[in-house]
């Protein structure tokens, strides 16, 4: 049994200033033939799951393309072109496979394509045929398409978040696309669109209604006509003319059954759309919070500038209030500045330094701020994540300087990673544990990086092109009415899915 193997996934904010382009993959991971699966063994990735079943079951894996990028605005065409096209030339030159495995994130954008995924699977399927099974993992993130249900035989999305299980999720669907080919199962598509978003910070599954959610769909899947029941609450900050929570259910050549699972969830999904509501507090009222906190670290959790949402990670709102409110114990934050960077870096450790820092990449959300400190550390800029995308992956920050001011410790980065892990801060030097405050620029993935560290979380209610104050943004091209934007009450409407 051949099989192709696959990996594209970045995760778009069309609301993001930032355009990606190649650069982004070349700062995150880009490899190419045997490589991109070998630098993949035993790491905690969907290709180290398609791998390790493929490795219990025999199966030949045939390498094409592993690129992954941090979140950030639509990829720049020609780019996101160039790297579709190396996928197609390295399945073209395969020759016959039996199947193929894509580890996808779902909510990819292009300049040209509001469903870069859906593209790449409708890519794929043109070259190997309609007989041939196509698997594809997925973010729980996903936008999913019609297209993608389509395109493709089987869609499996993670079922955590913090997300936690990639590499299982990639085990997954490795076992039912080899269970396909093996003609044992005959997966079809069950699909259903729901009007509604959830703001990220309240899509996690550990406990409250999407943790309720997922336990139903985890019992759907004992249903002997159900292989796998997915849920896609979405990323909520795309544009795009297809958004909205999604179902997909994998059944076994019963698509009516599979359909009659996707609707059952979706129903439960849309009844429960307005307890997933954030509670967000302002920056200073946040600020003065953690810093009455007697004990223990606390988190300021600034999703609004989460660069693992696609936002630029320049925010100063919190270190404005910081500044006013002197706090007398370590806090910790981060600035994506890479001018700043540059000149702390080349400065070096001791350098007193006059700085505007923040705030210039995205200057209709964000301002600069003026500020004297010393540089206290110069550091590589690389780090290994040791939870949530791109477990065991190598981060990039590019040239990285830690400047003090009194008690404030600012990360000045080069480049943009996501800002969820805590081995960010030790990569420069700062231990976490032993802070009074630290922010962090995610939703959610930091509730299981920090899980030891922290007492308590404060949601900021800062601006930020990833705010999950979603009626603040200017949607125009997606479909309405849509949950929050919109509200009304009644049945989930008839689609025509
Ligand atoms: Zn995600």
């Amino acid at each position: 049994m051949r099989v192709l193997v696959g990996c594209l996934m970045q995760e778009s904010n069309t609301f993001s200033p930032i355009r990606s382009d190649r650069s982004s993959f070349q700062n995150g991971c880009l490899l190419f033939g045997a490589e991109s699966l070998t630098e993949l063994v035993g790491k905690g990735t969907e290709v180290s799951g398609f791998l390790a079943v493929a490795r219990q079951e025999a199966v030949q894996l045939i390498p094409t393309v592993t690129a992954w990028a941090s979140s950030a605005g639509p990829m720049v065409a020609v780019d996101f072109h160039w790297l579709v096209d190396r996928l197609v030339e390295a399945a073209q030159a395969a020759g016959p496979v039996d199947g193929c495995l894509l580890a996808l994130h779902g909510a990819w954008v292009s300049e040209d394509q509001d469903d870069a995924d859906g593209y790449v699977l409708a890519r794929l399927r043109g070259i190997v045929g309609r007989t041939i099974p196509i698997a594809a993992t997925l973010d729980l993130h996903a936008n999913v398409t019609r297209r993608m249900v389509a395109s493709a035989d089987l869609l499996v999305g993670y079922q955590t978040y913090p997300h936690v299980d990639m590499l299982q999720t990639g085990m997954r669907a490795a076992r039912l696309l080899f269970r396909t080919i093996r003609g044992e199962i005959r997966p079809v598509l069950g699909y259903r669109k729901v009007p509604m978003l959830v703001p990220p910070e309240y899509a996690q599954t550990i406990d409250g209604p999407m943790a309720d959610l997922q336990t139903r769909a985890r019992a759907a899947e004992q249903r002997p006509a159900c292989l796998a029941v997915s849920l896609f609450p979405v990323q909520p900050w795309l544009d795009v003319p297809e958004l909205g929570l999604a179902v997909v259910a994998v059944g076994d050549g019963d698509l009516a059954a599979a359909q009659q699972e996707a609707s059952g969830l979706a129903t439960r999904a849309w009844g429960r759309r307005r307890e997933f509501v954030v509670p967000l507090v302002p920056p200073r009222q946040a600020v003065a919070r953690a810093l009455a906190t007697p004990t223990g670290l606390v988190l300021l959790v600034d999703s609004a500038d989460g660069t693992s949402s696609g936002a630029p990670g320049d925010s100063t709102a919190l270190l404005e209030a910081l500044l006013a409110a002197q706090p007398a114990r370590p806090v910790f934050l981060t600035v994506v500045d890479p001018e700043a960077a540059r000149r702390a870096a080349t400065a070096g450790p001791g350098a007193q330094l006059d700085l505007l820092i923040g705030g210039k990449l995205d200057p209709q959300r964000h301002r600069p701020v003026a500020v004297s400190g010393t540089v206290q550390t110069v550091a590589s800029g690389r780090f290994t994540f040791t939870g949530g995308i791109g477990s065991g992956l190598t981060a990039d920050m590019g040239q990285t300087a830690v400047l003090e001011i009194g008690q404030i410790r600012v990360v000045l980065m080069e480049k943009a990673v996501p800002c969820y892990d805590p081995a960010l801060y030790r990569s420069v030097g700062l231990e976490p544990g032993q802070a009074h405050v630290v922010v962090v620029k995610s939703p959610t993935n930091f509730r299981w990086t920090y899980r030891d560290l922290a007492r308590d979380a404060i949601y900021v209610d800062g601006p930020g092109a990833s705010t999950p104050r979603l009626e603040s943004l200017r949607y125009e091209r997606a479909p309405r009415p849509l949950f929050p934007l919109d509200d009304w009450d009644g049945e989930l409407p008839e689609t025509e899915e």
